[in-house]
């Protein structure tokens, strides 16, 4: 399987499990106490919080994969697949085999990881390395 159908392969299951996620969310919020009231913010809430904490937790893994796998097909366009967007290396293709959307090579990973934030700033990133 080449990388392209294996990161678009990806892609699917997690906008699936995304939208399935979504139907029981707001499944969640019809049902839930005070029904009637889908998007008041005053519901006795603290039970369906619980449940729905773990809900956006995944979800929002969910919606980073998506994002990310999203760049990854964006990079393999432009060429750009495999480079590390934090220092423009190119990452280890065993990396790559394991975890097809990464956008770092380990060091940066690591770095990031130990620093608390996301790869998320993809265009100021590039900027940098862009060298057309
Ligand atoms: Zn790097």
């Amino acid at each position: 399987m080449d990388i392209r159908t294996r990161l678009e392969t990806d892609l699917k299951v997690a906008v699936g499990r995304l939208r399935q996620m979504g139907g029981a969310v707001a499944l969640e919020e019809l049902l839930g106490p005070g029904g009637e009231h889908w998007f008041a913010d005053e519901v006795d809430e603290i039970q369906v919080n619980e449940q729905r904490e773990i809900g956006f937790a995944t979800r929002e893994l969910l919606v980073d994969r998506v994002n990310r796998i999203t760049a990854a097909l964006e990079r393999l366009d432009e060429g750009e697949y495999g480079r590390c967007v934090e220092c423009g290396e190119m990452i280890a293709p065993a990396r790559l085999r394991a975890m097809p959307e990464v956008l770092t090579c380990v060091r940066c990973q690591d770095r990031i990881e130990r620093e608390g934030r996301r790869v998320g700033a993809l265009e100021e990133v590039e900027v940098g390395i862009d060298e057309e």
